[in-house]
């Protein structure tokens, strides 16, 4: 099954369920301090959960561009490194505001996955929520359990931890426990040796998570205690990627036919092969990851900047382009390259991609051709740093250095640090960090920026807008 009728036949299948279809929402954020990008399809509806505002149709279902790169949900280092876990992902989700819950999300799951796609069941697991002992003091979820028991034999029915069966978007909001659909794709070889009940949620690449039901019952306020939400709600996220590997019988999201495309412009711009050395295969796993969340996060208007989400994505770019300029000896400009097959496989979907692709592909090779400008230089640095390093840490100074003069983001510079064993003085960066930027504070008080920016290493609080001007909202935050 084609990806394009993957994500079709979701759509289709609630629409069918009286489920209102809506397009993705953009995925950078302008306005919500706690969250820089969307990082689950229910980001979006937020206000709907509160009770703030009223959604158009108590039920609504898309899939949602999320970014998990930074926060609460950051899973930038495992990507590359493992076959399924993105920075970019489509999330697809079905909700209820207030409307049906758990015994009808989990019906219509389970048909979806069994019927519509036509999943054996004889590689489904699913999870409940076992309730916690902690401050929250959670009870079981039973109900779920109970459901359950109609669908699956209760030998597959496994109770999770707080941590993987109680789902919560960031420190605040709204939250809930949640079921969780797993798959085993192992051959039957590996299979006969280990059961899989033992390895979900282990990061076993085939026996993976591919659908969180949560459950909407719970606000997590400032203060870190739980209320009830005014309404029960249904909040569920399968991931894309990894439903299509499921369906086209392959083991790795990137054998999928949402990421072929890509890995073969990419040997053919290198002239390497995708699968022949591990260094060569991560590279390009992480540069066909990467352009997605560029490429998107600029046709959403985040451009690349020293700042804020900005920076974020930036960093995400330099990441990229330091796997290529590394491991497939990549010199020149080579990921705004990809934006032409990106927007041709996306841009049904997501016609944002091609219609702003002339500009994507502008500034993604700006940037490259200017990162690349030093890190050659800065390449040399690092290889002298690490070779004047006594111990196993590199300073905070040189790593800021780097940072400084060559425009290596600090996860960079950590990176290639643990790839050469060698950890890194984050606390005494972050120290030459503040320093500057106490310098440029005070030789500039203004800012010209018409938006305050978050730092991540920085803890601020939001203290409320300010409205003076008309139409123009500029989030205020105090450092903490
Ligand atoms: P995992 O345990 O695999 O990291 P998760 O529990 O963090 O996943 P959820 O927050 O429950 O994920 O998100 C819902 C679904 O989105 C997951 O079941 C999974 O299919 C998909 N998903 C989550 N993170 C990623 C990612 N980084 N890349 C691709 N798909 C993802
Ligand atoms: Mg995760
Ligand atoms: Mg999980
Ligand atoms: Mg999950």
């Amino acid at each position: 099954m084609k990806s394009q009728d993957v994500r079709s036949k979701f759509l289709k299948f609630f629409e069918g369920k009286q489920h209102l279809i809506v397009p993705s929402a953009p995925m950078v954020l302008k306005n919500d301090p706690t969250l820089m990008f969307v990082n689950a399809g229910m980001v979006p509806f937020k206000e709907y959960f509160l009770g703030n505002s009223e959604p158009k149709k108590n039920r609504i279902s898309d899939s949602q561009k999320c970014l998990r790169v930074s926060g609460k949900h950051n899973d930038l280092e495992e990507v590359g490194y493992d076959t399924y876990h993105h920075t970019l992902f489509e999330m697809l989700g079905n909700w209820s505001f207030g409307d049906y819950f758990k015994e009808e999300a989990i019906a219509w799951a389970w048909e979806l996955l069994t019927e519509v796609y036509g999943i054996d069941k004889s590689i489904l697991y699913v999870t409940v929520f076992e309730g916690s002992d902690d401050e929250d003091n959670l009870k079981m979820d039973t109900e779920a359990y109970d459901i359950w028991k109609k669908y699956i034999s209760e030998d597959r029915i496994l109770k999770g931890n707080k941590k993987d069966n109680f789902w919560e978007m960031g420190d605040q909001g709204p939250c809930g426990p949640c079921s969780e659909i797993h798959v085993d794709i192992r051959s039957a070889e590996e299979k006969a040796k280990v059961d899989a009940k033992t390895l979900i949620n282990m990061d076993h690449p085939h026996v993976v998570e591919i659908w969180n039901l949560v459950f909407m019952q719970y606000n997590r306020k400032a203060n870190g205690v739980l209320e009830a939400l005014p309404n029960k709600h249904i909040d569920t996220g399968m991931g894309f990627e990894r439903l299509c590997m499921v369906l086209q019988d392959v083991q790795s999201n990137y054998d999928t036919d949402v990421f072929t495309p890509i890995i073969r412009e990419i040997e053919t711009i290198t002239g390497k092969t995708y699968g022949d050395n591990e260094e060569v295969d991560i590279a390009i796993r992480v540069i066909s990851d990467h352009v997605r969340a560029v490429a998107f996060s600029i046709a959403d208007g985040q451009l690349p900047s020293n700042t804020g989400s900005g920076y974020v994505i930036r960093r995400i770019l330099r990441r990229a382009v330091r796997y290529g300029f590394t491991f497939l000896d990549k010199k020149e400009p080579l990921i705004y390259r990809l934006v032409d097959v990106l927007s041709k496989k996306m841009g049904e979907a997501f016609p944002e991609i091609r219609a702003q692709k002339v500009l994507i592909e502008n500034v993604i090779k700006e940037e490259e051709a200017s990162f690349l400008r030093t890190l050659d230089q800065g390449l040399v640095l690092l290889n002298r740093i690490v070779e004047e390093t006594k111990g196993d840490t590199v300073s905070g100074e040189k790593a800021f250095e780097l940072y400084d003069t060559y425009g290596f983001p600090i996860d960079l510079t950590a990176l290639i640090l643990s790839e050469k064993n060698l950890k890194l003085d984050e606390k005494g960066f972050n120290e030459q960090l503040q320093k500057q930027k106490e310098r440029s504070r005070s030789a500039s008080e203004t800012s010209t920026e018409d938006w305050t920016v978050l730092f991540e290493d920085d803890v601020q609080e939001f203290i409320g807008y300010d409205t003076q001007e008309a139409n123009v909202k500029i989030a205020k935050y105090r450092k903490v």
